[in-house]
């Protein structure tokens, strides 16, 4: 009862758009991406890799698993060049087909579909939907009410389950929640995230593109005459009109468009696309589809409105024509530098060495004279294996005569690391005495070993080593 209250507080300041259901072929590809979409975010955290969760991002162990990959907090390039090639991948898309991110893959357009699915099956088509909102309460719009927002509630909440699955084990999450015993941050971000969800897919719907979303507010300088965009084709449509199907409508001066207004009913942010280009239209194609049934029935060319370019409009160019426009300077730009970028990506992460060392000098410790006529130093190797094998470490130094390594609790300079680990090693390096002038002097720490590939992996880090007077 009490969200049905927020629905109407909702409706009442945005008034309500109850778009009607379409059919066609851009109605299908919508299906087609909510599929491919949500298969994608609900089914990757219950994949296993190697014995632990394909994709997890571990903030306790500041470790992000990618399948085989392993990124660190070292890495942090690599998600910084991802985002940029995602960011140029939107221009592109941009550049070519406006919005189809936001008309297909954007999850707020992706939600609202499922939510007004479900919707649809509960409450029925867009008249029976205006009806039943109008009609005053009674048992029947109780139960489809509380029908409708019960199963919200569920795709909701397996959301925001699923979010956090993304953050922590999402099978241990599982016996955690129903053990109840999720820890406070992943109740709230469980809870959060669902809310989030069921009030924007919900409620909030075309209002979160319209007054929320920058990408609707800047992609008018990403789009240019020659982008591909849903159109209302006015030279052909114009002057509207009704008119019956046997009647020769260019005898009595009338355009294609019989002013049925099935655009409009469908579209999902409620505009009229034969207004022109709208910075609210998302570009998901529902007026196309509703026009192309309107033409099919008048036995008019399907194609009223259209995905096309401006400039093939006022040209009066073919299909062809328009689309030989697409690979414009611009558009190439764009697709040679993600193409660059993506092949640096790659090369960069296939040659990424498995083994980092970074050498801190411990200063609380001063160099000290041990037995043996020997000088040592005291350092901390912080030593990350990203790999999923074992690795036998064999430390060495350099730059100075008669140098050699000790890492402390081992017998001797070899060291095991475990796959994925991170540890912080505190070894001592020894010189004799006499080896060099007092003062400090550089040396290179060198570790070295093979990995069960049968690869030789060497890290040689530069440091200091101080010798006493
Ligand atoms: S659906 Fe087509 S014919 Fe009907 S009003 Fe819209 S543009 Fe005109
Ligand atoms: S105008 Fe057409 S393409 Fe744009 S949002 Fe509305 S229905 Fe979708």
């Amino acid at each position: 009862m009490q969200s049905d209250t927020l629905e109407h507080t909702i409706d009442e300041v945005r008034g309500k758009i109850h778009p009607r259901s379409v059919s066609g072929v851009f109605a299908r590809w919508r299906v087609v991406f909510v599929f491919l979409t949500q298969l994608v975010f609900y089914g990757m955290p219950w994949l296993q890799w190697n014995g632990r969760q394909a994709v997890l991002f571990d903030l306790g162990a500041r470790k992000f698993y990618l399948f085989g990959l392993v990124l660190w907090p070292q890495d942090v390039v690599y998600l910084a060049v991802l985002l940029v090639i995602s960011a140029l991948s939107l221009f592109l898309f941009t550049a070519v087909a406006g919005r189809l991110f936001c008309g297909y893959a954007c999850p707020q357009t992706v939600y609202t579909e499922i939510f007004m699915w479900i919707e649809r099956r509960v409450e029925g088509d867009r008249l029976a939907r205006i009806r039943l909102d109008a009609a005053p309460w009674s048992l029947r719009k109780l139960r489809l009410k509380l029908a409708k927002h019960a199963l919200w509630i569920v795709v909701a909440w397996w959301t925001g389950y699923t979010f956090i699955g993304y953050f922590a084990p999402i099978r241990d999450l599982g016996a955690a929640l129903l053990a109840l015993q999720l820890g406070p941050w992943q109740w709230f971000w469980m809870l959060f995230y669902g809310f989030a969800t069921w009030g924007n897919a919900g409620f909030m719907r075309e209002a979160v593109c319209k007054y929320m979303c920058p990408y609707a507010r800047f992609q008018s300088v990403m789009v240019d005459p020659d982008t591909f965009v849903v159109t209302y084709d006015k030279g052909r449509g114009e002057p509207r009109g009704g008119r019956s199907r046997k009647a020769d409508h260019r005898a009595a001066g009338l355009g294609d468009c019989v002013d049925c207004s099935l655009c409009v009913q469908v579209c999902p942010t409620g505009i009229d696309i034969r207004d022109g280009l709208q910075y609210l239209c998302i570009g998901c194609g529902a007026c196309v589809d509703a026009c192309d049934q309107v033409m099919g029935k008048m036995q008019y060319p399907a194609g009223l409105i259209r995905y096309t370019s401006q400039r093939a409009v006022q040209e009066g160019w073919s299909a062809r024509q328009a689309r030989a426009r697409l690979l414009r300077p611009r558009v190439l730009i764009y697709a040679a530098i993600i193409l660059a970028l993506s092949a640096a990506f790659v090369a960069s992460l296939a040659l990424r060495s498995p083994l980092r060392v970074d050498v801190i000098r411990d200063r609380g410790v001063l160099a000290r004279e041990v037995p043996g006529g020997m000088v040592e130093n005291v350092y901390r190797l912080q030593l990350i294996n990203t790999s999923d094998a074992p690795m036998r470490l064999h430390l060495a130094a350099g730059g100075l005569p008669g140098l050699a390594v000790h890492a402390e609790r081992q017998t001797g300079p070899d060291i095991l690391l475990e796959p994925y680990a991170n540890r912080l090693v505190p070894v001592v390096i020894r010189a004799p005495a006499g080896a060099a002038a007092p003062g400090p002097h550089p040396i290179q720490v060198q570790a070295r070993a093979q990995t069960p590939d049968g690869r030789l992996v060497e890290r040689s880090e530069p440091s200091s080593f101080y010798m006493p007077d």
